[in-house]
């Protein structure tokens, strides 16, 4: 008995005294960082390379503890997905994110649109475009300009629900668009099939553009592809001059990366925008 009791500590100790005890923990506050307001938005302008505009931005998710410690979105969002929080906290991401544009839109600030990260997760649940269609009605932002990005993750979900789904938020005027294009099982048929409107070109490719010509080759064809497609492209990512005059080589996009704006509490986004239309 006695060996077996150390048998037995020697197994629990090390899995659960470390990540799994973590873990726990997050989980435990995550479930109270909702009710307890500790998530909030920031917003990340994404600019035409030629007019140098800001046409959008993407809303994305922030969580400071209450002693105001940061957890990054690599640690909280993996886990709000396994556990399916992330259901309840994307809902209350997507009517915040409609809340802000219709701030924007009363504002008379020119019409841009708001891009929201929908997981798998949410795309699944019942009455999803209902759902959305009540943000749309209670916030009284045009369809127009929200924009739901999806990953290629959706591609592994059942495919004929998904389509119709995504079929119904574009009946009410929502645009569709491919993130982190590229990265995953992605391919043209996936394209067609969920009907998106626009992609976005992932921060990997982007990243290592100017180190060899594989890549420059790589996002040349994503861009002659989505040209061929009527899509629009949206490059992520985008940090220094040398890239953004690699891709004003390539072809006009939009652009969203620390080159021009990191992601932005909501009043700054605004100054800047007031900025831009001259006032
Ligand atoms: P994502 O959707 O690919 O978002 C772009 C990420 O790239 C953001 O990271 C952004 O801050 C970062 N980024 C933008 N420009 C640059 C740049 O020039 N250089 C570098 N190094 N990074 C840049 P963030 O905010 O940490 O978000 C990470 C991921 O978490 C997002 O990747 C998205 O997949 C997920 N996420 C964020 N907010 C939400 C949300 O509301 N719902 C869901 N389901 N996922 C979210
Ligand atoms: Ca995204
Ligand atoms: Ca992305």
């Amino acid at each position: 008995a006695k060996e077996k009791g150390k048998g037995r500590a020697q197994f629990y100790e090390p899995v659960l005294s470390g990540e799994i005890l973590k873990r726990m923990a997050m989980e435990h506050a995550l479930r109270q960082a909702l009710p307890r307001g500790e998530l909030y938005l920031v917003y990340q302008p994404q600019v035409c390379t030629k007019s140098e505009e800001i046409m959008g931005v993407e809303a994305l998710l922030r969580w400071k503890l209450e002693d105001g410690r940061p957890v990054s979105p690599a640690d909280f969002i993996p886990l709000a997905e396994e556990t399916g929080l992330i259901v309840s906290i994307g809902e209350w991401v997507l009517r915040t994110a409609c809340r802000q544009a219709a701030d924007w839109e009363r504002r008379g600030l020119p019409l841009f649109k708001v891009a929201v990260n929908v997981s798998p997760k949410q795309l699944v649940q019942n009455r999803f475009v209902q759902r959305v269609a009540a943000i749309l009605e209670e916030t009284g932002v045009q369809p127009e300009r929200l924009v739901v990005e999806i990953t290629e993750g959706i591609a592994l979900l059942n495919t004929a629900e998904t389509i119709e789904t995504l079929q119904g938020l574009k009946k009410l005027g929502i645009e569709i668009s491919m993130d982190d294009f590229g990265t995953g099982y992605s391919s043209l048929g996936y394209l067609r099939t969920f009907q998106v409107d626009s992609l976005k070109i992932a921060q990997s490719f982007i990243s290592r553009i100017t180190v060899g010509a594989e890549h420059e080759g790589i996002v040349r064809a994503i861009m002659a592809m989505a040209d061929s497609l009527q899509l629009e492209v949206i490059v992520e990512g985008v940090e220094t001059e040398q890239q953004l005059q690699l891709l004003k080589g390539i072809a006009e996009c939009l652009v969203q990366g620390y080159y021009y704006y990191k992601p932005l509490p909501p009043e700054e986004v605004t100054a800047v925008l007031e900025k831009q239309a001259g006032r």
